[in-house]
């Protein structure tokens, strides 16, 4: 990811770029993220994969790359699940926090509660639910499918 100019030349630890949308990281702050544009809306994703490696659901918002930027990136590290698929979580608290796909080249998911609050999203959709543990209470108010092939 390109530095960002704005914020080298803000002073006074406040961001002078006024398109920052949103900022987040993990839990011991070595992976330290901003947000410049949009952000998609929460889907929550129950397939095996991100059960296992969230220990319950992904609940991840999605942005252009090309509109993150790290502050802090120290600790980030990416599981390749796959050969097309792999997740970024911080090697020092174990934080997941992204997803990425190379069939959606330009786009990656975020963990939702890696963002700092409040952030303003809403969540609007669930898949793979038929994968969701069997403790889990799904929720009846959000669009929701059951086992979805199309590669997550
Ligand atoms: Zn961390
Ligand atoms: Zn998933």
């Amino acid at each position: 990811m390109a530095s960002d100019p704005a914020a080298a030349s803000s002073s006074a630890g406040r961001l002078v770029d006024r398109a920052v949308r949103a900022t987040g990281g993990c839990a011991c702050g070595g992976v330290r993220y901003r947000i410049t544009g949009h952000l998609r809306d929460v889907v929550h994703c129950h397939c095996e994969p991100c059960r296992r490696i969230t220990g319950h659901h992904m609940a991840a918002t999605a942005a252009l790359r090309s509109d993150v930027q790290f502050e802090s990136e120290d600790s980030l590290r990416w599981y390749q699940r796959t050969d097309t698929v792999r997740y970024g979580f911080c090697s020092t608290c174990g934080a997941t926090l992204f997803w990425e796909a190379a069939d959606k080249a330009d786009m990656v998911s975020i963990a939702g509660g890696t963002l700092d609050q409040p952030t303003g999203l809403t969540t609007v959709l669930a898949i793979w639910a038929d994968a969701a543990s069997d403790y889990h209470c799904l929720d009846d108010t959000i669009e929701t499918y059951g086992v979805d092939r199309s590669g997550y």
